[in-house]
């Protein structure tokens, strides 16, 4: 588990990137700038690791591009010690910028083998979170309320059960579509039963799924 001065290198000039497209939070930044992403590429793509670029990791999924990553993190706007709950663990890299972010992070994904994967995984690089084998749509009723809702996945409507689980004053960032193309959504709850919802352009992602016991 090198990171040698080429990685950090490289790593600085995708961080240059990602404030030239417009990345101003300076705590996100450094977060992305301390976590070797190429750790959390498949092997095949390992070279190609600070290309602002989305990548397989196996199981037919993705690591986010990143871009995708510091803006959906940069629109949460975290502050220490929230509760947040990661939808599509993946890879765990996003999973790893919120801890850097100090928050609490609970992340659910419903592939089995990267889930398995990456709850072995992130720890070993220092980052301690809760990992869930479940459904996204449903969240995890047993830790809510959360402070903050990320959803890596592109899903074809705000799923309801999810917006239940924020607490007041709360901010979910979803991208939304069932298309090609997702157009960012941050809904903010308001009151127990008023969102206020904005969107912020467009970006893509693999598709959230049903539950499997559920079929696709
Ligand atoms: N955050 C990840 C991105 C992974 S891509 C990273 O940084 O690498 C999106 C992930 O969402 C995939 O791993 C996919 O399996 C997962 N996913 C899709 N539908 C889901 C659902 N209903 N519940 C939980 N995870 C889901």
């Amino acid at each position: 588990m090198v990171d040698s001065f080429r990685h950090q290198g490289l790593r600085k000039q995708l961080i240059e990137h990602l404030a030239s497209k417009g990345i101003t939070n300076l705590k996100v930044l450094n977060a992305m700038n301390k976590i070797p992403r190429h750790l959390f590429m498949d092997n095949a793509f390992v070279n190609f690791s600070y290309q602002d670029k989305a990548f397989p990791i196996g199981a037919g999924q993705t690591i986010s591009q990143p871009y995708t990553v510091a803006f959906q993190s940069q629109l949460l706007e975290i502050k220490p010690y929230e509760k947040v709950l990661e939808v599509g663990t993946g890879s765990g890299y996003q999973a790893a910028v919120l801890s850097l972010l100090d928050a609490e992070v609970f992340t659910i994904e419903r592939q089995r083998e990267l889930f398995l994967k990456t709850k072995k995984f992130l720890p070993t690089l220092g980052y301690n979170c809760m990992f869930v084998y479940g459904d996204g749509y449903k969240g995890m009723p047993k830790f809510a309320p959360f402070d903050k809702i990320i959803i890596t996945c592109g899903a074809p409507f705000i799923p309801k059960d999810l917006v239940a689980q924020l607490k007041v004053g709360g901010r979910m960032v979803a991208p939304i579509g069932d298309g090609d193309l997702q157009v960012m959504h941050l809904i903010e709850k308001i009151s127990e039963t008023e969102t206020r919802i904005t969107t912020h352009g467009e970006f893509s992602f693999v598709p959230m799924l049903n539950d499997k016991n559920n079929g696709n």
